[in-house]
């Protein structure tokens, strides 16, 4: 508690009294540490901790959840995908209220059991997910996967998506917490061009409120001293040159591409598709998918909140209309889901 206080006390001294910062983290898991263990109302009034796209389950385009449904209701498949997934609504119900067959896995290793096991049946891998997720799936290949299991790739990057927030002036980031997760797998280094060409401070943080708040010391001392850099307050678990292998493994197997991130469009390389000569594995080609037209959710702001335009406490369905138990947009499922971490927590 003492170390917390004197951070806290850090914080309140070293925070400009003449401007507003807005410090963006984008990982749904800083989100639920600063919303569960009340970090923002320890902020001096000038200080916005500002969640952004930190839930691959809330940018998940809605055409490839579509596409799942639509293989989850074939006789022949069976549709595999992580939990949160299965509840996520689109303009055709969601994939549990889908009637399918589908099955929920915590890890894509488990779907090679479900392929040997119904051998008769096509097996298709939703893998859903930000560099995290993609390295597993990517492992999972590499083991080599049985004739009737077929991966739907909805794999995006982050820092791709960050790039866009800072050319975004309606979003006026001033500083990043960089993903403790993500960086585990892509290094420290993967953020240098933060401060480096944009100006903005930068830090790597785990997951306890004490290592949060230490990495909103760290920016505000380089805001005082008018510097932008690149620091790590993780390093236990986060290398500069992140984990080499999981890399290695995900360019063997995934090219980077323009994907559709839900309400908010198209981004170029802010994706990863399956390589060309992994065809036969791509169920976007097997079962040659079409790209299905967007629909909002009418009312849900939930693609400005993953760019920080917005608060879940903004969005007039919320808690009203909007529950975890009765989701109207995506960000009220995912326990990393912003509106899912403000229902519970805040
Ligand atoms: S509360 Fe529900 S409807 Fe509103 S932005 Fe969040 S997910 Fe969308």
């Amino acid at each position: 508690m003492d170390r917390i206080r004197e951070l806290v006390n850090l914080i309140h001294s070293l925070a400009p009294k003449d401007k507003k910062l807005k410090i963006m983290n984008v990982c749904g898991s800083h989100e639920h540490t600063i919303t569960y263990s009340g970090l923002r109302s320890l902020m001096p009034k000038n200080i916005e901790l500002v969640p952004g796209p930190g839930c691959p389950v809330c940018v998940c385009s809605e055409s490839d959840i579509i596409n799942a449904i639509n293989l989850s209701k074939r006789d022949d498949v069976i549709l595999a995908t992580y939990g949160d997934m299965l509840r996520v609504p689109t303009k055709v119900g969601s994939i549990r209220s889908s009637g399918g067959n589908y099955l929920m896995v915590s890890a894509p290793h488990e779907v090679l059991k479900v392929a040997l096991e119904n051998p008769q049946k096509k097996v298709v891998f939703f893998s859903v997910g930000f560099e995290t997720t993609t390295a597993p799936t990517a492992a999972l290949l590499e083991m080599g996967v049985p004739d009737n299991l077929f991966i739907l790739t909805s794999q995006k990057l982050t820092p791709e998506i960050m790039e866009v927030l800072v050319n975004d002036s309606e979003v006026g980031v001033d500083a990043f917490v960089a993903p403790g997760h993500v960086s585990a797998i892509v290094g420290s280094k993967a953020w240098e061009i933060f401060p480096k060409n944009y100006g903005i401070p930068t830090v790597v943080a785990g997951f306890e409120p004490e290592n949060l708040l230490l990495a909103i010391v760290k920016i505000l001392y380089q805001i005082k001293k008018g510097k932008a850099e690149l620091e790590n307050v993780y390093k236990g678990v986060v290398k500069p040159e992140g984990n080499r292998r999981a890399q290695e493994l995900i360019y063997k197997y995934f090219y980077k591409t323009s994907v559709n991130w839900r309400g908010i469009g198209y981004i170029p390389d802010s994706g990863l598709e399956l390589k060309e000569e992994y065809g036969y594995l791509d169920a976007k080609k097997v079962f040659n998918l079409p790209e299905i037209k967007e629909e909002k959710v009418p009312g849900c702001i939930c693609h400005e909140i993953v760019l920080g335009k917005s608060y879940p406490t903004d969005c007039k369905l919320f808690k009203k209309v909007c529950t975890p138990r009765n989701p109207k947009g995506p960000c009220m499922v995912s326990h990393e889901g912003a509106c899912n971490i403000w229902y519970r927590f805040s």
